[in-house]
């Protein structure tokens, strides 16, 4: 709902998405690629292996440990993080800047760890961008999406609900919460974001 006093906002069309593991981030993040062919969404970089059906390019670029370190050393991510000890994931940059050059609603997907590395560089270039927490219905919710996923091992699978646990705790950190109930409708309500400027703090 539309507040009746329009909030102080800043014109920004780069929207940061985080929120704990299996919240749904990706799937998302996919409906909006799908649905909205406008929005620029960024592919990242990452040493994990590609799962049954992810492309190259296309989900991450999938690239060797020798690779990552050289896009390290030469500036080229905007962020990067080892995500639950294994692999490290990392946002290109020039792709980003690229983006928000041609004026494009552009959507970033990373965890907590990127999302924090994110806010301090966009600052340190000026840039603006909408920091949205996509939060689960309830903890409840979030262990049973985290379990139904099913790709995980055991030990993988706890060494995540941990990690949530931590990450659920951030989203005070953020502009805007988005509750995935459905995922259509928190797809639609950060496209929505995504046109809007900077508003206050709130709760969708
Ligand atoms: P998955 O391996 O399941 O595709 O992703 C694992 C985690 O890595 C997710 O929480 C996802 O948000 C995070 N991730 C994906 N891309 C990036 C990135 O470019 N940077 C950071 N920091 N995290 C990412």
């Amino acid at each position: 709902t539309t507040p009746a006093t329009a909030p102080a906002t800043t014109p920004s069309r780069l929207v940061v998405l985080a929120g704990p593991t299996a919240v749904g981030k990706g799937t998302v993040a996919a409906v909006v690629r799908e649905t909205h062919p406008e929005v620029w969404y960024s592919v990242s970089a990452t040493t994990r292996p590609p799962r049954p059906g992810e492309e190259d390019g296309v989900h991450y670029w999938f690239v060797s440990d020798e690779e990552f370190d050289r896009m390290i050393a030469e500036g080229e991510l905007l962020e990067w993080a080892t995500v639950h000890k294994v692999a490290r994931y990392g946002t290109p940059r020039k792709p980003v800047e690229e983006a928000i050059a041609a004026g494009r609603p552009a959507l970033l997907e990373i965890d907590l760890q990127g999302a924090r590395q994110v806010r301090e560089t966009l600052k340190e270039d000026g840039l603006e961008a909408l920091f949205v927490f996509l939060a689960p219905p309830s903890w409840e919710e979030l262990v049973r999406r985290l379990v139904g996923r099913g790709t995980e091992t055991e030990e993988e699978r706890a060494r995540r609900l941990d990690t949530a646990r931590v990450e659920l705790a951030a989203e005070q950190e953020f502009d805007v919460t988005v509750v995935n109930r459905e995922v259509h409708a928190a797809a639609e309500q950060l496209v929505a974001l995504m046109r809007s400027g900077i508003p206050d703090r709130r709760r969708l």
